[in-house]
């Protein structure tokens, strides 16, 4: 008799972007096969957790037959592409998602073993010699993350990414957007090691500007320049920005510009004006069509008490209404957003209200209630299921929050839009790098609390405090959102306050090409 092994699964879902159909297969599976629910992963992908070992390969086939996979969704490959998710730039979205679809498939691995083994694929060739031009006999050193930004928006943090596409777009002479191409960014990254000084977060470099058809050549220059130059040796230094930190960014431009046959155009100018999500109703085409955007805590869609305590929730039951009702509807779809939450797509405007009363019948509309500061909120999975984590991080964000809305409410700023997230590990699965207040979970109980990154995604925060619990984090928090509410310049988020104030000063030098 063996131990219940159970596993998490996730699926490569690129842009998290699926059809009403796909979204009631994807509830059945959760239902039938997973504990708590759904979750969206600040990757735009979905994770089943706890699918104990007998089922995992009914699970699989279940995925598939919902024409999604699970393949490369982790491993060291190319992960699940991110796409900015917002809905205000919907019309531009359609083609930059192709494009990162595209991309997708392109960097793909060309094995049959995942068919072999889940499918139940017949096995044709045993010799083992299976084609891989990308990646090769080893695959790469280290998992690999890429992600397209549509500028005013960086939901997908872009500058977190290994390689990121800022898309520029720019108005015809029909006064309607054109995708004119992308600045390219190489070398962002999140994960670090407590106590180990050679590993740090670090925000991408601008190295210049592609075309729309150059987009997956300098895409297979990167991640093959990778591949054959990335620290193989150490771990812990695999990714991509310690490559280009070692060996240079020219170096590493050069080597990319050789691979693709092309050099790459001068950057384009753009500018972010934050990193979060848009809630609420947006229109488009000329009203024919709506988005809603819905705040889901960590991305985490449940019927029932979450974790076994707060109140019976009947989110699963509601999205699964809303599918229902769009199934059928060309161009409705579900879109995840990096930050966890679920933009309602393509609805057609006849059917606005009815999206409306389920969203209200099923308490999805708490968005319209929450603090800024809980809408924007991230954290990670962490414990339970994460077995890296040494801290709560999705289990403690609900109550953390309710403390710092406390504090905020005290100083007369509850409205004040700030940039919170929590790891459980250094890893930094939230891209905590990148909040105004960020707490890394150090042991049971304890954090880094980490300040002074920006709204927008370009700056990474720092250390304030080691190793402290809830009453001391609070205690830090609370003077600086005094000082905050007194001297802050109009619209000057929390993390530039801090730094222009010199509250915290940011070590790292400025990143290429990203404008302050
Ligand atoms: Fe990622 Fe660490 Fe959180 Fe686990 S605990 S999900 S590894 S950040």
């Amino acid at each position: 008799l063996e131990p219940a092994y159970s596993f998490m699964i996730r699926t490569r879902t690129p842009g998290g972007v699926v059809t009403p159909e796909q979204w009631l297969k994807l509830d059945a599976i959760a239902t039938t096969y997973a504990e708590r629910g759904l979750r969206i992963t600040t990757r735009q992908a979905f994770q089943f957790h706890g699918v104990i070992k007998t089922e995992l390969k009914p699970t699989m086939q279940s995925i598939n037959a919902a024409l999604i996979d699970t393949l490369a969704a982790c491993g060291d490959v190319n992960r699940n592409v991110a796409v900015a998710a917002n809905p205000q730039v919907s019309a531009s979205h359609a083609q930059v998602f192709k494009q990162a679809a595209a991309l997708s498939e392109h960097l793909l691995p060309n094995t049959r073993a995942y068919y072999e083994i889940w499918l139940d694929e017949e096995r044709v060739d045993g010799s083992g010699s299976e084609d891989e031009p990308i990646y090769g006999n080893v695959y790469l050193p280290r998992k690999f993350k890429i992600g397209f930004a549509i500028p005013p928006y960086n939901d997908v943090d872009v500058f977190a990414q290994d390689l990121g596409y800022i898309a520029i777009i720019a108005k015809n002479a029909a006064g309607a957007d054109e995708l004119l191409g992308y600045n390219v960014t190489v070398g962002g990254g999140m994960g670090a090691t407590h106590g180990d000084a050679e590993t740090y977060p670090r925000v991408a470099d601008v190295i210049g500007f592609v075309t729309p058809d150059q987009v997956i050549a300098v895409g297979e220059a990167v991640v093959t320049a990778q591949r054959d130059f990335g620290n193989r040796a150490v771990r812990k230094r695999a990714r991509l920005k310690y490559t280009i930190d070692d060996r240079g960014l020219d170096w590493f431009k050069a080597e990319v510009e050789r691979r693709a046959g092309f050099p790459l155009l001068p950057a384009r100018p753009f500018a972010f004006r934050h990193n979060g999500d848009r809630f609420g109703w947006v229109d488009s085409d000329a009203g024919a069509r709506a988005h809603l955007t819905l705040r889901l805590a960590a991305g985490r869609i449940v019927d029932g008490a979450l974790d076994g305590h707060g109140p019976e929730l009947t989110h699963l039951s509601g999205l699964r209404a809303i599918a229902q009702l769009l199934s059928g509807h060309d161009g409705a779809e579900f879109r995840m957003t990096p930050n966890q939450n679920l933009v309602i797509a393509g609805v057609p405007s006849a059917l606005r209200a009815q999206v409306d009363a389920l969203v209200a019948q099923h308490g999805l509309d708490a968005y319209r209630q929450a603090s800024p500061l809980r809408r924007n909120a991230l954290a990670c999975v962490a414990l339970p299921t994460c077995g890296l984590a040494f801290a709560e991080a999705e289990r403690y964000l609900p109550d953390f929050l309710g403390h710092v809305e406390a504090l905020l409410a005290r100083h007369a700023i509850p409205d004040a839009s700030i940039n919170l997230r929590i790891s459980g590990c250094a890893n930094g699965c939230s891209r905590p790098y990148l909040g105004e207040i960020a707490l890394v979970g150090k042991a049971p109980g304890r954090y880094n609390l980490m300040l002074g990154a920006d709204h927008r995604g370009q700056r990474l925060n720092t250390l304030y405090r080691e190793n402290i619990a809830e009453p001391e984090i609070l205690a830090a928090l609370d003077p600086l959102f005094a000082a905050y509410a007194s001297g802050r310049n109009d619209d000057e988020g929390f993390g530039d306050y801090l730094v222009r104030n010199q509250v915290v000063s940011i070590p790292y030098p400025t990143p290429t090409g990203i404008p302050i």
